[in-house]
């Protein structure tokens, strides 16, 4: 059993078959934690789908419109990189309910996980780079609408930009975010994230270990937010085939509990979302997956709610 809650639902898997996105490792990774015994069926939480005013909280209502009518131009579709249909908003609306229940009980056990998410390319006003909804922004709107937290930092570790995060915060205050990644990457334009780390090709696991802690301590030291997102993706890996870094699954251990160790001593709420990972093996995507769950489970006490609730 985990400290913390996973925030799963099935129909996050799109079933896009030989698509390079591979959707199905949301399914696999919830089959792999409770086959191997790291998580229990309870420690599984179902999301709602996001309320249409939460998407409306980050995306434009025309962008909104067309997604719920499917009525986006043959553009539109290509930029976003994954076939549209109805499941897929039906996922979209999920990952974004999903992110926001995964700050929920963050705030409440500490930590929080969603097996989804992470999509980070969605902008206010279109999707682009298989990132349709920007759940990780719905849900800090959310969590700042209902008054339970004012600021958020966002910590993104895939291999590529977070433009989506950086167009949507950017000019916002309350919102710390910063993006480690291949410089030498989609997406371009980059716009500035509050700090941008813009890594060569081929960057091993020393460089980018030294390179994460210093700027993390930064992060830290510049602000002191009331909630961490943290955008893990799993494509930093020297077998991605849509990234061109060289961490081993090691390094990339040790990346998550970096991060996960200063939100401890800073004792700042953490709620995880997965993001990209495009490995010639999907199971090696799966394990990276896997092992930010026990790189939390390492750093995370014991659930505070259960503890207190006898
Ligand atoms: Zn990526």
């Amino acid at each position: 059993m985990l400290p913390f809650k996973l925030i799963y639902d099935h129909r996050y898997d799109l079933n896009l078959g030989a698509h390079v996105f591979p959707s199905q490792k949301y399914r696999l990774i919830h089959d792999q934690l409770l086959a191997e015994g790291i998580a229990s069926p309870e420690d599984f939480l179902a999301p709602q789908p996001a309320t249409d005013a939460d998407i409306l909280s980050v995306h434009s209502q025309e962008y909104f419109y067309k997604l719920k009518t499917g009525n986006l131009s043959y553009e539109e579709k290509l930029r976003m990189e994954v076939p549209y249909s109805k499941e897929l908003i039906v996922a979209c609306w999920l990952a974004a309910g999903g992110s926001i229940l995964a700050g929920r009980r963050a705030l409440e056990d500490g930590w929080g996980a969603n097996i989804g998410g992470g999509f980070h390319h969605a902008y206010p006003d279109h999707g682009e780079g298989f990132c349709v909804i920007h759940d990780v922004a719905v849900a800090i709107r959310r969590l700042q609408f209902d008054g339970v937290i004012e600021t958020a930092m966002i910590i993104d570790t895939d291999v590529h930009h977070g433009n989506g995060t950086a167009a949507i915060f950017g000019g916002d205050a309350t919102v710390f975010t910063l993006s480690i990644h291949q410089e030498n990457n989609y997406p371009y334009p980059k716009p500035p994230s509050t700090i941008d780390i813009n890594l060569p090709d081929g960057v091993g696991d020393d460089d980018y270990l030294a390179i994460l802690e210093k700027h993390v301590h930064q992060a830290f030291h510049d602000f002191s937010p009331q909630i961490l997102f943290y955008v893990g993706g799993a494509d930093p890996y020297r077998e991605d085939q849509l990234g061109g870094l060289a961490l081993t699954m090691e390094g990339l251990a040790r990346r998550d509990a970096i991060v996960f160790d200063y939100a401890r001593r800073h004792k700042v709420p953490v709620a995880i979302t997965l993001a990209g990972g495009y490995a010639r093996r999907v199971s090696d995507t799966v394990r990276i997956h896997i092992n930010t769950i026990l790189a939390a489970r390492d750093a995370a006490p014991e659930r505070k709610s259960e503890t207190t609730a006898v």
